[in-house]
């Protein structure tokens, strides 16, 4: 079909028994990179890289973990994926700074909440500043 001995990559699967496999994938121009947030083990979009390095071609050897089941794979992935992990992961970052504003306000309004009823109830007096 072709001779292009390099599209393929090898995938150091991990099952979650501990034991390991190597799956060797022949990529053709029709099949569409995976999107590697999306874990194959659980289906949880939360994958992460815990370590990357450059790869020939621009490509990037990556090592990903999926922090709900504990699934994880060794590969080397195109430059076009990673670019579209680190999209997902800049929206997973942007998702948490907003969830932690959003509480840091809960727990402001809560505060606010306990000062006033404790004003109101008189039970701040002068010597607790
Ligand atoms: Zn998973």
């Amino acid at each position: 079909m072709n001779d292009n001995q390099d599209r393929h990559s090898v995938r150091k699967i991990v099952l979650p028994s501990g034991r390991s496999i190597e799956v060797v994938r022949f990529e053709t121009e029709e099949s569409p990179p995976r999107n590697l947030h999306i874990c194959l083990a659980c289906d949880s979009e939360l994958v992460q890289p815990v370590s990357w390095q450059e790869a020939p071609g621009q490509r990037w050897e990556l090592t990903l973990e999926c922090p709900n089941c504990g699934w994880s794979e060794d590969g080397t992935y195109e430059h076009e994926q990673v670019n579209r992990l680190e999209e997902k992961l800049d929206e997973g970052l942007a998702d948490m700074l907003a969830d932690l504003q959003r509480l840091a306000e809960a727990n402001m309004a809560d505060e606010i909440d306990r000062f006033a009823t404790a004003l109101e109830a008189d039970l701040i007096l002068p010597e607790d500043f």
